[in-house]
């Protein structure tokens, strides 16, 4: 009995309050709906969420999702009356507001993109930074910043300059001579913390990818690597940084709101460079190295050169590339893929089917695994256009398909289509394109096409 009596008295829940819409702040960003864990949030037809207070648990996940504080938390009259009644008993603590996370802080300015360079060569794809750094320096309006780290790298602001930075910070020291992260990171961290710039970008390299880790997490701000597309939102003037996700199945756009600088990577030959200006100028901003050799743990031993040497061709760079997938069913029949990329003066890929069938080696990969192109022509064959192989290679300014699958989706990137057995197909362009450059009288360019033969 005296068991029965106890379940019995089983304690109301503690009120948690509910959400509800503050009038005239809400913009209608519809962040709320698929944030709430309960179903308890729906649009009206005005796009304004509306909350359903019998479902909501008081959660206040959509308070915290809310970019414009437009939702608070409130106590029904019924909780209200509850809580006076535990009051009365002594059982009320008043609950601790969780601290709002911190603002950004304002005082950062400018866009900055990060010189790779080795032996004094500037990696290409911090032109093309450069290129999409423009673009944003000019919706934030603010500068348009370079940085360069090495030894004997005085000439690179000059070629900054060109490719449309209006400053370069410069630290030329002989302990900057061959990378290691600790000089470097130290060095960047210590330019961001003395010049503050709002974003950081950095080329997703083997070397990008080390220092701009290294980098954030002393910082303690946030990274996003690998991005496919910047942008600025120029309300809040935060930078969107697009990537894929969930194995290259969603595009996810990701906002670093409270943390500054906002750090992205992105790979070689995503974005466009631009082309250099000759004769731009700008302001050179030489800062110190602020660390000793002996301060430095790691120490180059020797510097052993990649073996495959200048033989070596690296797809990533390659003006036309000819593409096998699965449907080329065999590691010797790529032949006839090098014989057309032979006329054409191009190289071999392929989609990572291939690749991993071991029909072509690793570093021969297109797409979100492999390597990210940007040929003049990309010819696919028998290559179905997965999205994770069209992420790597989409971009190419001309892409030509062979495929016997008229509703292959690589057709819906391609700009020409040709739906045939590439078997077929394939020989007969080759042959074709032999006759072309063979002919007397027709004008062959320096990279073996043929001009006007493009279609
Ligand atoms: C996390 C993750 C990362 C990935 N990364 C990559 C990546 O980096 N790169 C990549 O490529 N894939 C990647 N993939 C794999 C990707 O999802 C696809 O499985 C792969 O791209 C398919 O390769 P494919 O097009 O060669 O083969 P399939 O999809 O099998 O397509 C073969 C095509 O050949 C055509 N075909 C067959 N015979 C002929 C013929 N005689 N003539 C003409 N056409 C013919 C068929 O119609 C078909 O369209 C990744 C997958 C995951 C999950």
């Amino acid at each position: 009995m005296e068991k029965e009596q106890k379940t019995m008295e089983r304690k109301p829940k503690r009120p948690r309050g509910k959400a509800r819409l503050i009038q005239g702040k809400c913009i209608g960003c519809e962040r709320c709906e698929p944030g709430c864990p309960v179903d308890a949030i729906s649009d009206s037809v005005t796009a304004k969420p509306i909350i359903d207070i019998e479902r909501c648990t008081g959660c206040r996940k959509c308070v915290k999702i809310c970019p414009v504080a437009a939702l608070e938390m409130y106590y029904t009259d019924a909780e209200l009356a509850l809580i006076e009644e535990l009051r009365s008993k002594g059982e009320w603590k008043e609950p601790v507001e969780a601290k709002p996370a911190a603002a950004a802080d304002q005082s950062h300015q400018g866009v900055w993109v990060f010189v790779e360079q080795q032996d004094g060569i500037a990696a290409s794809v911090s032109w093309e930074l450069l290129g999409v750094g423009k673009t944003l320096a000019r919706d934030l309006e603010v500068d348009l910043c370079a940085f360069v780290l090495g030894e004997g790298v005085e000439h690179l602001p000059q070629e900054a300059f060109s490719y449309g930075a209006k400053k370069v910070y410069l630290i030329d020291d002989p302990v900057l001579k061959n990378y290691r992260t600790e000089p470097y990171a130290m060095s960047v961290v210590d330019l961001v913390r003395k010049h503050k710039p709002e974003a950081v970008l950095m080329g997703a390299t083997g070397l990008g990818r080390d220092l701009a880790g290294a980098v954030a997490t002393i910082l303690e701000t946030g990274l996003t690597a690998d991005c496919t597309h910047l942008n600025i939102d120029k309300e809040r003037r935060l930078l969107e940084q697009t990537r894929p996700a969930f194995g290259g199945n969603i595009m996810a756009t990701i906002l670093n709101q409270h943390r500054r600088p906002q750090m992205a990577s992105v790979r070689p030959h995503v974005m466009r460079k631009p082309d250099p200006i000759d004769g731009a100028t700008g302001e050179i901003i030489r800062e110190p190295l602020n660390m000793e050799e002996q301060d430095i743990k790691a120490k180059v031993l020797e510097i052993i050169r990649d073996e495959r040497g200048l033989g070596h061709v690296d797809i990533a760079g390659a003006e036309i590339l000819v593409s096998g997938g699965r449907g080329m069913l065999g590691p010797e029949n790529f032949k006839i893929l090098e014989e057309l990329a032979d006329v054409l003066g191009g190289t071999v890929s392929a989609s990572r089917s291939a690749v991993d069938a071991g029909w072509m080696p690793y570093d021969h990969q297109v797409g979100q695994t492999g390597k990210t192109v940007r040929p003049k022509i990309y010819i696919a064959c028998g290559i179905s256009g997965a999205i994770q192989h069209l992420v790597g290679m989409q971009d190419s300014d001309l892409i030509i398909a062979v495929n016997r699958d008229r509703e292959a989706p690589i057709f819906e990137v391609a700009h020409y289509g040709i739906i045939g057995d590439l078997f077929e197909v394939i020989p007969a362009l080759t042959r074709r394109l032999r006759e072309i450059v063979t002919t007397p009288g027709s004008s062959k360019n320096n990279s073996g096409m043929v001009s006007g033969d493009k279609s």
